[in-house]
This record gives structure tokens, C-alpha cells and sequence, in this order.
């Protein structure tokens, strides 16, 4: 009895919860696995999230989906110069404000807002 609801609970959580957060590119799109493994083995960064079910991108105005829900997006931390480099020219999006996030977010979704977009954490949506 206790156990299952434990289990629902979990689902259903996943999507919030820190320690949920998949660090693997299974499910990432194909083209987004490929940047990030290529960022990693060349600047020895570290993949800190990539799959999130459920999670939610709000400002003040409203929510979307976030790309991390669909397996279009990975956050990346460590030696900040070099990932860059290796975003230039990336056709999807990223986030600008390694300073103070501490982690480049890069996403892949050619139908989704952030595509072709340098972006700032909860800031304005900037190119
Ligand atoms: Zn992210």
C-alpha cells in the first residue's frame, strides 16, 4: 500500500524534481546527442540534464512546454569558452548567461520558439 503510492508519487514528481533529472542522451534528438557528445568529449564539460517530462518554461506573462520536455534540450556546464566554440554556427537555440546560470542550455527543435535564438535565462527571448 504504501509502497505504490510512493511510486505515484514519483511519477509524478519526476518532472520537478532535481534528482530526476535524466543525464543521459537517450531520447535526445539525434542531431542534439551528436552536439552534446561532441561538446563533451572535446571540452570535457559535464551534461547536468537533459530529458525533463513535464517541465515548464514560464515568464510573466505565460508557460510553454519546455524543450526539455520533449528531448529537445540539455543543459551542459564546464569550460564555458570551448562549448561555445562549438555552438557556432548551431542552427538551434542557446542561452548566453553562462555567468549566471552556470550551465549553457542548447536546445534542437526546428518547430519550437528557441530555434536560431540566443537567449537569456528568464530575460527576453533576444537573437
Ligand atoms: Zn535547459
Amino acid at each position: 500500500m504504501m509502497r505504490r503510492f510512493l511510486i505515484i508519487f514519483v511519477v509524478l514528481f519526476s518532472g520537478s524534481a532535481v534528482g530526476a533529472d535524466s543525464t543521459t542522451l537517450n531520447g535526445l534528438a539525434a542531431e542534439l546527442a551528436a552536439k552534446v557528445r561532441e561538446i563533451v568529449a572535446a571540452c570535457g564539460s559535464t551534461v547536468l540534464s537533459t530529458w525533463r517530462p513535464h517541465s515548464m518554461i514560464c515568464n510573466r506573462r505565460h508557460c510553454r512546454p519546455s524543450e526539455h520536455a520533449m528531448g529537445r534540450a540539455a543543459d551542459v556546464a564546464g569550460n564555458p569558452d570551448c562549448i561555445y566554440a562549438h555552438l557556432k554556427g548551431w542552427p538551434g537555440g542557446y542561452s548566453t548567461d553562462y555567468l549566471v546560470m552556470g550551465h549553457v542550455h542548447i536546445s534542437y527543435n526546428p518547430h519550437g520558439p528557441e530555434w536560431g535564438v540566443l537567449f537569456v535565462h528568464g530575460g527576453g527571448w533576444s537573437r
